[in-house]
């Protein structure tokens, strides 16, 4: 069965799609067969990732199109762009005009999840890559998940938006979705050497800790800040980039949160095997399956 996680934050800016390519190539490198959905209009993802939002649209293979019933997901997957990276479900602006056909064409947000169901036994991982905001697509997104992972900066603004974003997903949880609930959280874009943000890293440990896993810090790096989105995914193009090695320790830790492993590659899961003694995890997350 596929673990589905949505990446998300009502602020735009504070590193989800990042999080999300990142994430997923290092699940990847672990072993794991992974799709990346991008649920965002704006399909930094898709670019990201390679793939020409336009000519998805135009071929009908976006999430807009697998939403509005026009195309199956088993057909819009694109699942040749690298050789051995991620599958994507591409955006295109079309997932704007996709708002208004979730209204008339089916009014609780479970849309998504049920034409996700259909490829739960392709993927070991599903990673959405949710817009800000709390639009209906996002709404899909999170009730396709059973875990939503925060991707925070280490600003007061961003942090206060944690609180509103647990109380978005317990209100879905409560009327559609029991078992949904929030993962953790990514401090990302992390400067050391600013010590207000290292201020707000004891902060959210302090707030959240004692509930949720609150992941080692993504530290700043020239490479993720980069002009081309490509280039951004330090996972793929720098094992050494320090924001590269911080992804694949949460990779590493997600694994053991999520319980089962049984489809990690050999190499990876001996290891995997003993962290899960070595980790001494929130209650919260010791029955998480
Ligand atoms: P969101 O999806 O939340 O809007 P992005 O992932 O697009 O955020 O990131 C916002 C900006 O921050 C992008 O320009 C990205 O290159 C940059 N960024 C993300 N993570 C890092 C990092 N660890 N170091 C430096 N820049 C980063
Ligand atoms: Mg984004």
């Amino acid at each position: 069965m596929a673990r589905v996680i949505a990446v998300a934050n009502h602020k735009g800016g504070v590193g989800k799609t990042t999080t999300v390519h990142n994430l997923g190539a290092a699940l990847v490198k672990r072993g794991h067969r992974v799709l990346l959905i991008d649920a965002d209009a704006q399909a930094n993802l898709t670019t990201a990732l390679g793939a020409r939002p336009w000519e998805l649209s135009r071929e009908k293979r976006t999430l807009a199109h697998v939403l509005a019933g026009v195309t199956s997901v088993d057909e819009a997957i694109v699942s040749d762009l690298s050789r051995r990276g991620p599958a994507l479900l591409g955006a295109s602006g079309a997932l704007v005009v996709v708002e208004e056909v979730l209204v008339t064409k089916d009014a609780p947000p479970t849309r998504l999840g049920r034409f996700l169901a259909a490829i739960d036994g392709d993927y070991d991982y599903v990673l959405i890559d949710c817009a800000p905001g709390v639009s209906r697509v996002t709404r899909n997104a999170m009730c396709a998940a059973s875990r939503v992972l925060v991707a925070t900066t280490l600003e007061a603004r961003s942090i206060a938006g944690i609180e509103s974003l647990n109380a978005t997903v317990q209100d879905l949880a409560q009327r559609y979705r029991p078992d949904l609930r929030l993962l953790g959280i990514v401090p990302t874009i992390h400067d050391r050497r600013q010590s207000s943000q290292n201020t707000r890293l004891a902060e959210l440990e302090r707030r959240f800790g004692r509930s949720l896993t609150v992941f080692s810090p993504i530290p700043r790096t020239a490479r993720m800040s980069g002009e081309a989105i490509s280039a951004r995914c330090a996972v793929e193009t720098s094992h050494c980039n320090p924001g590269a090695r911080a992804y694949l320790e949460i990779a590493r830790r997600i694994d053991t949160l999520q319980g089962s492993n049984t489809s990690v590659h050999p190499d990876f899961a001996a290891e995997v095997a003993s962290a899960r003694h070595e980790e001494d995890e929130p209650e919260a997350f010791a029955a998480t399956a």
